[in-house]
């Protein structure tokens, strides 16, 4: 069963001057066709302006297409009475910790989204403890978020959209604005949800080493997919990626140098951890 079913979504943003008259169409979208199945960790990545973000706030129904359908497990994202079904269902996780953070209190702030959909108080308790517990910032709970490193911020605001128990969570750049110590808390967090709490995830990101973790990359250009592999494949084509404005997670990147001169390592190495183990096998050689 598919988790989220785009098909043929197109959309543009439409300008208008004072009289409302059309003054540029933009399309952002142009005839999406993507089926997540359910617990899947798919990477989105694609130059800044190719649709990642407008395709993001279709998941949950903030943008509605202009064309074609989407559908979150099975609920048709265009249907009205389903709106807040599928907001729970999936869930999102923006750029910036500060925007998404309101309460002075850090499980005030993870309670707010559970509270908002009528959670009874008691449940309530139990929900801000788990999600805390998940990302582990159980020990902060009674804290300020304002004193927070911003990994820790963006660790809160993931169990915020934790609390309200969805299966799918959307993660829009949400790594883009820590620290290399930040990012690293978040990935941890975000595949330990992918892998033990069966979260569907969707996780756009311009850090390819991130992307590498992922079980499958879709790369976007000018509101198109133009990739759709695994990491592994979608890597081993550094000349399409670069045609992208892409670069090479950097473990692969420098596989490929070494490559070039003259090391025999094989062409699927993404990932540091790879790297060196077929580094320490060539020296036994
Ligand atoms: P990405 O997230 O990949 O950077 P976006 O989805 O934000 O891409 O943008 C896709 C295209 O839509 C870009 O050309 C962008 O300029 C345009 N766009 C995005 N948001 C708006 C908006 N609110 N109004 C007008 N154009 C927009
Ligand atoms: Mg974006």
């Amino acid at each position: 069963m598919d988790m989220i079913k785009a098909q043929n979504v197109s959309y543009k943003y439409i300008r208008r001057d004072e009289e409302d008259r059309i003054v540029e169409e933009i399309t952002a979208l142009n005839n999406i066709d993507l089926h997540i199945p359910k617990g899947q960790f798919v990477a989105v990545i694609g130059h800044n302006g190719s649709g990642k973000s407008t395709f993001a706030k279709h998941i949950n129904a903030l943008l509605l297409p202009f064309d074609g359908k989407v559908f979150v497990d099975g609920m048709d994202t265009s249907d009205e009475t389903v709106l807040w079904d599928i907001r729970k269902k999936a869930g999102m996780v923006f750029q910036n910790p500060d925007n998404q953070i309101i309460a002075s209190v850090v499980e005030e702030d993870v309670a707010f989204g559970p509270e908002n959909i009528g959670i009874e108080p008691e449940k309530i308790r139990e929900r801000v403890a788990e999600a805390l517990k998940i990302v582990g910032m159980e020990k902060y709970a009674k804290h300020s978020p304002a004193r927070l490193s911003g990994g820790q911020k963006q660790r809160v605001a993931i169990a915020g959209a934790l609390a309200i128990l969805p299966q799918c969570l959307v993660f829009d750049e949400s790594t883009a604005m820590l620290d290399p110590v930040g990012r690293r808390e978040v990935m941890n967090v975000v595949k330990k949800l992918n892998k033990e709490e069966k979260i569907t995830v969707i996780f756009i990101t311009h850090y390819m080493e991130e992307a590498a973790m992922a079980d499958r990359v879709v790369v976007m250009d000018r509101g198109k997919i133009v990739m759709d592999a695994a990491p592994a494949e979608v890597f081993a084509d550094s000349e399409k990626l670069s045609a992208l404005g892409l670069e090479l997670p950097q473990a692969a990147q420098l596989a490929q140098e070494l490559r070039q001169a003259g090391l025999p390592l094989c062409a699927d190495i993404i990932d540091t951890e790879t790297l060196v183990e077929a580094i320490c096998e060539l020296e036994k050689k």
